[in-house]
């Protein structure tokens, strides 16, 4: 017998089926060909018991959202990989391969988002379009993908996931979107040579004294309405552009850290990586 505590296990939902009385023959029954039957005989008073475990599965929730942080390795990203941590969800970096070399303090950051599980990391381009000098970047498309692929060769990235700096540009193979036209050759370079481009669909922009612009709550409402009306490129899924600098500061990180706490409570959204994004290459 099964005591009724043992039998309600970490949550999960036990199925209890007692069967009082079952009754068999014992023996051998021969069939009309001659070939025997064998019955067990089991006594009146055993009580079987099954305890058969229950998966009660929650319903399956059809929005996602793809945090994405640019521009790391920096001085806001330990907070960033803290709040991932704590809050258990998966956001994609989109790393500047020069940043990671960039001084002692940006190699152990980089040590930190690579043993961080819930962390994807992706390519931001190498010098970040020449030092923001995105015109004469993205006139020279083969040096646009040079300097994306230096980033990858350098930092030995899995990814094939690129974004492209000061520019929302998608290319995969359902989507091709520029925002600056002038750009497009670069863009079309990029996924010629096998990388997928992501862009985003919401962005918590900042000012020229690097504070956030938005507060929380207006984001978690837009990326509600954006759902909503179907105003992500992909319906059923949002990706949401943040930079890892802005959280540097205490402030502006604990409205990171209230933004997913409030998104996660809402218990709708799944969290996931940008090659978990539809017809993403691997
Ligand atoms: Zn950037």
């Amino acid at each position: 017998m099964v005591p009724a505590s043992e039998a309600a296990q970490d949550g999960s939902s036990l199925l209890k089926i007692t069967l009082l009385g079952i009754v068999f023959t014992a023996g051998y029954f021969p069939t009309k060909h001659g070939a025997a039957t064998f019955f067990k005989r089991v006594s009146t008073t055993d009580t079987v018991q099954v305890a058969a475990t229950v998966q009660l599965s929650e319903p399956k929730k059809q929005k996602t959202i793809y945090l994405t942080f640019d521009d790391g390795p920096n001085k806001g990203t330990q907070n960033v990989l803290d709040i991932l941590q704590q809050e258990e969800v998966n956001a994609t970096l989109f790393l500047v391969g020069e940043h990671v070399y960039g001084s002692r303090q940006q190699a152990a950051t980089y040590d930190s988002i690579l043993a961080n599980r819930y962390v994807e990391v992706a390519n931001h381009s190498y010098s970040h379009a020449f030092h923001n000098k995105y015109r004469k970047f993205y006139k020279l498309p083969e040096s646009v993908y040079e300097d994306f692929r230096r980033c990858a060769d350098s930092l030995r990235l899995r990814s094939t996931i690129v974004r492209t700096p000061g520019r929302n540009i998608w290319r995969t193979d359902q989507l091709s979107v520029t925002d600056i036209s002038s750009s497009s050759a670069a863009a079309d370079g990029l996924k010629k040579n096998g990388f997928t481009v992501m862009g985003w669909d919401l962005e918590w922009h900042f000012n020229d004294s690097m504070r956030l612009v938005q507060s929380t709550e207006e984001m978690v409402n837009r990326i509600d309405s954006m759902f909503t009306y179907k105003k992500n490129r992909t319906d059923g899924h949002l990706v949401l552009l943040a930079h890892d600098l802005l959280y540097k500061d205490a402030k502006d990180s604990s409205s990171l850290h209230r933004f997913i706490h409030l998104l996660k409570a809402k218990g709708e959204y799944n969290f996931a990586i940008a090659s978990d994004y539809p017809a993403s290459a691997q």
